[in-house]
């Protein structure tokens, strides 16, 4: 490994290597693949078992320099992780060998904060190392908006413009966005989030918008995948006894950055039994385990785990690429992928909405009173049909995440128990906090185009 860490390939291979500043600051590779790691850095069973005694921030600036080299002075990285990790990750222990760990205890209760929290603070860094600035400019469906946003709330350097369909997402949400001001617009636009996602493309495509440095923080940089690691070795560290003890870990799943983080960690030596991909009505990837064919779900199902409404992940390419293949970012396999090992690590299966839904109801009455919101649930479901399939597994501890705060799906959850979940300190602020007017109604791109070059321009 050199100073500046792993170099990083894209998984088109039609573009040279880069080190991992210039995959942050591109997001993208050229030929539209996904950057990913050329190699894989290994960490002893020793080190691994010693991260018992560390915080996740500790956990983190192990983890990442075996990734990054000194390409971010160690003094620094370790201000970023700790200013970016700043919550709690509650592991707890639900019956038997199950466990739930909770990534919703950051600031827009979802477990997106951890990606995009960490991505801000390294772009800022490399921003200010290169002195320049830049815009974010992001299309949302509803969470991965207000992550961005309120991760990148006052860096020094990055301006962020978030487009979300104006009609189609919940107040909260909303209001996760539109309450910030200062570096951050938030653009409501008359039609759906994918009229939203045109209007990026189209601006990341146009060179008369290359000197005001447009950036991208959606779930495609490597610099929001890196941190989704982390979670894995804490918990995992959480809950075992012995050194080396594998463990199991259900993964809800939509754009794959989850399930990618825990197969990373497990290549750099977690010991994982397992992983169970969990997916909702979504069932691009059990069919393709089945099969060995890849069909997108084309358009997406609609389930009341919205985040993971995905029918053709892009983190996908990632997984088929550490596994030998080759996937372009329409979805044609150019290189079919070791699946006999793919299968071995990986079970995944498809929940309905119906079971989504009755996971909720007896999770609560089963475990005491708890909550758990429909992503979670969707982990949940699958937990229980692993161990009625594998029985011979009952002795693996079992870990699933539980990614948002149910408070985030009120109306789903009062309909199905008849209870409010109590909001969370963090979003309650926001709700009681005014929102910036909707600067401009855009509609069409040359609109979106003067108005982009003027907000770089303040
Ligand atoms: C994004 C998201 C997921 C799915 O994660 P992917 O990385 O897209 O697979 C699950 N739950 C919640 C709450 C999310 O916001």
């Amino acid at each position: 490994m050199t100073t500046n860490g792993i170099m990083f390939h894209s998984t088109n291979k039609n573009t040279p290597d880069v080190d991992f500043k210039t995959a942050i600051i591109r997001g993208q590779a050229l030929d539209k693949g996904l950057y990913m790691l050329n190699e894989i850095p290994k960490l002893t069973e020793e080190q691994i078992y010693s991260f018992k005694d560390l915080s996740l921030d500790e956990i983190g600036f192990i983890v990442i320099s075996n990734i990054i080299g000194n390409i971010i002075p160690k003094p620094e990285l370790k201000k970023i992780l700790k200013g970016a990790l700043n919550f709690s990750v509650p592991v707890e222990h639900i019956g038997n060998n199950d466990y739930q760990c909770y990534l919703d205890q950051g600031p827009t209760a979802s477990f997106k904060d951890f990606g995009a929290r960490t991505l801000a603070r390294i772009m800022e860094y490399f921003l200010e190392e290169d002195n320049k600035n830049a815009v974010i400019l992001t299309a949302t469906s509803g969470d991965t908006g207000g992550a961005v946003a309120q991760a990148f709330y006052e860096m020094n350097r990055i301006k962020v413009v978030v487009l979300f369909p104006k009609d189609e997402i919940s107040d909260l949400q909303r209001k996760q966005m539109t309450t910030l001001g200062k570096n951050v617009t938030a653009i409501g636009i008359t039609g759906k989030f994918d009229d939203c996602q045109r209007l990026v493309k189209i601006a990341f495509a146009d060179p008369d918008l290359q000197h005001i440095g447009l950036s991208s923080a959606n779930s495609i940089n490597f610099g929001r995948l890196m941190p989704q690691t982390l979670y894995y070795f804490y918990s995992y560290s959480s809950v075992i006894e012995k050194k080396g003890e594998e463990v199991i870990f259900s993964v809800p799943s939509g754009n794959f950055g989850n399930l990618m983080g825990g197969l990373i960690a497990s290549n750099m030596g977690l010991p994982v039994k397992r992983f169970i991909s969990a997916v909702n009505e979504n069932d691009e990837f059990p069919k393709f385990l089945e099969t060995g064919k890849y069909e997108k779900v084309e358009p997406s199902k609609k389930c009341i785990s919205n985040a993971m409404n995905v029918g053709h992940p892009s983190n996908f390419a990632r997984l088929i690429d550490l596994y030998g293949g080759q996937i372009d970012e329409t979805g044609v396999m150019h290189k079919i992928p070791d699946l006999e090992r793919i299968r071995k690590d990986i079970v995944s299966y498809s929940i309905t909405n119906e079971l989504t839904k009755e996971t909720i109801v007896n999770f609560y009455k089963k475990y005491n009173k708890k909550i758990i919101e429909p992503h979670g649930a969707v982990g949940w479901a699958c937990l229980e049909k692993y161990r009625i399939d594998f029985p011979e597994d009952n002795s693996y501890k079992l870990i699933n995440f539980e990614t948002a705060d149910p408070a985030k799906f009120p109306e789903e959850i009062i309909s199905l128990i008849n209870i409010t979940p109590k909001i969370p300190k963090s979003l309650e602020i926001i709700q009681n906090k005014s929102e910036f007017p909707n600067p401009v109604v855009i509609n069409d791109y040359s609109d979106f185009k003067n108005y982009l070059v003027e907000i770089f321009n303040k």
